[in-house]
């Protein structure tokens, strides 16, 4: 994610640093002149970053293998919208100094705004009205956003106003851009940026993001193997397009929440080609607390998806295969063996380690050593935090050979995952490749 977003600014600033290049020498005084290159670099970079972060928003399937999968997607989007907005509150602030900066250098060398009169000359001081009422705007949707007892089912419809706040932006953007940059590289990077963006508003706004992976179906079973666990299985329709073992779909039950959206959940089985998929949802929060008591066979479900690059067939073969689930992390896993149940001659050697809370209740306990029985290759280990035996990296790292590189799957909560990934980078260094699914969106 930091080097995406770097090499994006680096972008930015670059095309922004050829106009300055360019820059006629005489058009002002220095301190004027940082005050307006300030404003036009904090400008850019803000409606940059957001452009970027609407695109994101889209699901935008092809590039989640240059970006690593739809959760990496998710966070470059959240990423790229919070630095949005500390850019936006710096060209603001920026802006409200020019007072200060005529105080303190007077009003002598400022640079000449080019009058254009008429209807343009309306356009911007529109542009300069919504433009402060958008940026406070999304300033109070980031301070929303970010503060994460505010529920989620609230902040998913607040957060739809987004594309109107793009739209408003990238007006003020368009119309108090100096004119001469549109035919400088500068501008037709700011162009293109705002296209994409603008196109990516509406398609928001029309209701069309992930519509083409929609697809509707029938709970078929419904358990609960854990009294915090619900198992949920649905059958799908002919326009089902199948899945990678390790892939998570977002989940919609009619008649569970109305007001809640669809959700995300790994699903939890392989694709056997019945376009039967399992769900493991554990009670994590106000809409999985009441699934169970909510969803029964024969209600409707739809399903957008798949995504996700958290999958089995991307395992590094030459690398020793270090797979790690901790509590509902475990569901792609659950898929992934139970595709290589399909094909056991294929099934790499693994280590398979399951951390939880109290193994003498965990459904998943038994249900692993079920799907690793038919697998030679797969060594599992459970390791009960009840009994004080939890996984620590320096227990991984110790079992390590000499010069062999190591792949890690990692799926669990994320303390447990930067715990882990340090540890053992410490230990291993350039030989260690940390692969994880976050199970967070916002
Ligand atoms: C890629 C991925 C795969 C997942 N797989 C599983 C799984 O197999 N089994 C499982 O039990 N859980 C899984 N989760 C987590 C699951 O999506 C959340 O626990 C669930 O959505 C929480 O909803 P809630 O309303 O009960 O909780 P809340 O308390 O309302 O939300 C808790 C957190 O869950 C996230 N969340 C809530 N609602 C949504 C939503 N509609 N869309 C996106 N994120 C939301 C937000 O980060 C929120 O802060 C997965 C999450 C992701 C991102």
């Amino acid at each position: 994610m930091i080097p995406v977003l770097s090499a994006f600014i680096a972008l930015v600033v670059f095309a922004w640093g050829l106009d300055v290049a360019a820059l006629d020498r005489g058009a002002g005084s220095l301190p004027w002149l940082v005050y307006e290159q300030g404003l036009h670099l904090s400008g850019l970079l803000a409606i940059g970053l957001m452009s970027l972060a609407m695109v994101l928003a889209t699901r935008p399937v092809l590039l989640e293998r240059p970006l690593g999968g739809m959760d990496r997607i998710f966070r470059l989007h959240k990423w790229a919208g919070i630095l949005a907005a500390v850019f936006a509150a710096l060209h603001w602030l920026i802006e409200m100094s020019d007072d200060l900066v005529k105080a303190v250098f007077g009003r002598a060398g400022r640079p000449e705004e080019r009058e254009s009169g008429g209807l343009f000359e309306m356009l911007r001081d529109a542009g300069e009205e919504i433009g402060e009422f958008a940026i406070y705007l999304v300033l109070a949707m980031i301070v929303l956003s970010l503060w994460k007892r505010f529920p989620y089912k609230f902040w998913r419809h607040l957060h739809r106003a987004m594309p109107v706040l793009y739209l408003l932006l990238a007006f003020h953007a368009a119309v108090l851009a100096p004119p001469d940059y549109w035919t400088r590289p500068v501008g037709l990077l700011l162009a293109a940026l705002l296209a994409s963006g603008t196109v990516a508003s509406v398609v928001a706004l029309a209701g069309r993001i992930g519509r083409d992976r929609r697809v509707r179906g029938v709970v078929t079973a419904v358990s609960s193997p854990a009294p915090d666990v619900t198992e949920v299985v649905c059958l799908f329709g002919g326009e089902w397009r199948g899945h990678q073992a390790g892939q998570f779909a977002f989940v919609t039950i009619a008649g569970v929440d109305r007001f809640e959206g669809a959700h995300p959940f790994t699903i939890a089985s392989a694709d056997h080609g019945d376009r039967t998929l399992t769900f493991q949802i554990k009670a994590l929060g106000d809409y999985t607390r009441h699934l169970a008591s909510r969803v029964a066979v024969g209600q409707a479900v739809t399903v957008e998806g798949p995504y996700g690059r958290f999958v089995l067939d991307r395992h590094d073969r030459k690398a020793r295969q270090i797979w790690i689930a901790g509590g509902i992390g475990v569901t792609p896993f659950l898929a992934w063996l139970d595709e290589l149940r399909t094909r056991p001659a294929e099934a790499p050697q693994v280590e398979l380690h399951y951390s939880t809370r109290g193994a003498a209740a965990d459904p998943f306990v038994t249900r692993l050593q079920s799907l690793c029985a038919d697998l030679p290759s797969v060594t599992l280990r459970i390791h009960d935090s009840a009994t004080g035996a939890s996984l620590t990296p320096d227990a991984l790292a110790g079992a390590r050979t000499a010069g062999q590189r190591a792949e890690v799957w990692f799926c669990g909560p994320r303390h447990f995952g930067d715990q882990l990934q340090a540890g053992l980078r410490r230990a291993w260094g350039g030989r260690l490749r940390f692969r994880r699914e976050a199970f967070e969106m916002r």
